[in-house]
């Protein structure tokens, strides 16, 4: 058996696991994206450090870093992530120079839904979609994720559903992300009056708040509208949710399955379901990039 330490790096919290070579998260540690002042990368190396320890005599054969933005694989260079504040970053040298370990990075939706496509065996085109602080997709098209010219491919957040709608975090209007993210639900609530701190706070409020109902509902459209686009281009055999919000389950699913169904007036929808490595899947994603730079191939099967 052989272990990694792994780092799923989000705009609110960088989660962190040791993994063996059979997707199985042998021990946890998470913490704040930004904390005491330290910025990501400062938080990055303390959190890699505590899973070191974390490992004791496992001895890791590498560090596997997945990350929002656009991602030079090649490099381990984190060219542009807004939800981060890093432009041009060089992850894989500054984690290689601390641990003295092989470090691979790269982008985490792409890396959560290959880690999604070894569990389930899936080698045709589907389509993982991580809503957690931000939205991407991993677009896997007949079996391999595409990365696009410059590694931004699958920037599904950053799809404009409402041409001149509400200011997204990357500067345009009208994104999916803007409305449907974690951070986009609770900052439209809050808006409207209401008091909340996560998404699953708004979530528990579906039903008794009108607010709550409304950016909820907005929240469904605009990723329906969304995965209406990415069904027409791509035919996927199905749609994986994975991230934060998906931990909603069904009080998501439902809506969003009908809505989808809607609006597609000429065909059926793909089957919509959550990941299967459920909120793990950005760890073991990680991990992936993590074995992958250690030249050992991973037995990521789910029982
Ligand atoms: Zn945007």
């Amino acid at each position: 058996m052989s272990v990694v330490l792994a780092v799923d790096v989000g705009g609110t919290g960088l989660k962190g696991a040791v993994v063996d070579d059979r997707g199985r998260t042998l021990a946890r540690r998470d913490r704040p994206t930004r904390l005491d002042g330290r910025g990501p990368a400062d938080n990055l190396l303390a959190l890699v450090a505590d899973l070191t320890a974390l490992a004791g005599a496992e001895e890791p054969v590498a560090v596997g870093v997945g990350t929002p933005g656009i991602v030079d694989e090649a490099t381990g260079t984190v060219v542009y992530a807004s939800n981060l504040g890093w432009r041009d970053v060089g992850l894989r040298a500054l984690l290689e120079d601390a641990t003295g370990l092989p470090v691979g990075v790269g982008h985490d939706a792409r890396a959560a839904g290959r880690a999604e496509q070894l569990a389930s065996g899936t080698h045709g085109s589907f389509v993982f979609v991580p809503i957690g602080t931000g939205i991407a997709a991993a677009l896997v098209v007949e079996g391999t994720a595409v990365s696009g010219v410059s590694g931004a491919a699958g920037e599904f957040g950053h799809v404009v559903v409402h041409p001149g709608g509400e200011v997204c975090p990357c500067g345009q209007h009208g994104c999916v992300e803007a409305y449907a993210a974690g951070g986009a639900v609770v900052r439209r609530f809050r808006a409207r009056g209401g008091e909340a701190a996560s998404t699953a706070e708004v979530v528990a409020l579906l039903g008794w708040d009108p607010r709550a109902d409304e950016v909820w509902a907005d929240a469904v459209r605009a990723l329906a509208l969304g995965l209406q686009g990415l069904t027409m281009l791509l035919d996927p055999a199905e749609i994986v949710l994975g991230g934060g919000v998906s931990g909603a389950g069904a009080v998501l699913l439902d809506p969003l399955g009908a809505e989808l169904a809607s609006l597609l007036t000429w065909r059926s929808p793909p089957p919509l379901r959550t990941a299967r490595w459920g909120a793990q899947a950005g760890r073991v994603g990680a991990a992936l990039l993590g074995f992958e730079r250690a030249g050992v191939t991973p037995d990521f099967q789910l029982g």
